[in-house]
């Protein structure tokens, strides 16, 4: 499958990943390699780094998240997913398993569960949860289709309720740390835009004493982030896919164009996890219904691929901003700035 057609609808689902053998060998070793490992199940407040992300689709916490959570799970800190749906209106990229797709069997929502399972087997992330257990949301599909209005799908979500699950989890896990997407959802997607809503009141939510006492003891979370991709990283990739040939880099010649560039002046946090490339790349390879291996991006993985997947960028939304390093002053630590000894450190609270 070539990846002429890559969409316009979903472009941040679509990044690239290396097609050249090498890689894909060295990814599945990758995998392999994880699969080995035990995970060492621990109490969450043993640990004394805690990290949530709430994502809306299997396959964002990779594209947009993935070195990181890779690089935080490999120092033991204890990190958390939170997906929203199943990711059950995607589009399937492998021609064999079209028939999965909404439009027809509409198996895909459980064919992604497994996906997701793979692509944290590979992050080492062992603590992924589906908001409201797997399959209580579906996913709501691009803005302005007729998905959006299923009943049961997240955008159409009742609030109080999805809050009151994140609440549970967020008082359970207890994460210093807390990163969704900003109020755009990063791109307009609906399901992007709820996880937003719903984390941010569910932040809230849990550090009020009055609110819901049966969903765990209140629980104030120090930071919280949105993902960003800066303009400047879109703006090599785009130059990079132009000298390469290429011309279809979602159809714009500027990254002034695409919808979900940050301005770089508003990107607070970078956190280089380039040595986990190989964890983020077995995982965008886990997700194999979503994501062309080889799709015209990989043009990129030689260049500025490296850093355009290893280096991830965040906003911080709330909380204290932690000392900057580098050029731009920008944290490169999540956790920068909170002293976790005095919040909650390796002494379990409660
Ligand atoms: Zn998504």
């Amino acid at each position: 499958m070539t990846d002429a057609t890559l969409p316009p609808p979903d472009p941040g689902e679509r990044l690239p990943t290396d097609d050249a053998q090498a890689v894909l060998e060295a990814a599945a070793a990758a995998v392999d390699a994880v699969a080995e490992r035990v995970d060492a199940d621990m109490d969450p407040l043993d640990v004394p780094r805690r990290l949530l992300l709430v994502h809306a689709h299997p396959d964002d916490e990779t594209i947009g998240t993935g070195a990181t959570m890779a690089k935080y799970a490999a120092e033991h800190a204890r990190v958390t997913l939170v997906t929203c749906t199943l990711g059950e209106e995607g589009e399937v990229v492998v021609p064999e398993l079209e028939h999965l797709a909404a439009g027809a069997e509409d198996g895909l929502g459980q064919h992604r569960i497994g996906e997701l399972a793979a692509a944290m087997e590979a992050l080492r992330v062992s603590d992924h949860r589906f908001l409201g257990g797997p399959g209580r949301w579906r996913d709501s599909g691009m803005m302005g289709t007729p998905a959006n209005e299923r009943p049961d799908c997240f955008w159409q979500a009742d609030l109080d309720e999805a809050v009151h699950e994140l609440v549970r989890v967020v008082r359970e896990v207890r994460p210093q740390v807390v990163v969704t997407y900003d109020a755009n959802g990063g791109y307009g997607h609906p399901d992007h835009i709820q996880a937003h809503r719903v984390t941010v009141a569910a932040v809230e939510a849990a550090a009020d004493p009055a609110y819901a006492p049966e969903a765990g003891e209140v629980w104030a979370v120090d930071k919280l982030y949105w993902t960003a991709v800066p303009r400047s990283v879109l703006q090599a990739g785009i130059d990079q896919l132009k000298q390469s040939g290429q011309t279809d880099f979602f159809g714009v010649d500027s990254a002034e164009d695409l919808p979900f560039g940050i301005p770089d002046d508003e990107v607070t946090t970078e956190v280089d996890a380039r040595a986990h490339l190989d964890a983020k790349a077995a995982a965008l390879r886990a997700h194999r219904t979503q994501i062309a291996v080889d799709g015209p991006f990989f043009a990129l993985a030689d260049n500025v691929g490296h850093k355009a997947f290893g280096v991830e960028h965040f906003v911080l939304a709330r909380g204290p901003r932690g000392a900057g390093d580098g050029p731009l002053g920008r944290e490169s630590d999540l956790f920068a700035g909170l002293d976790l000894d005095a919040r909650g450190g390796a002494a379990p609270i409660g």
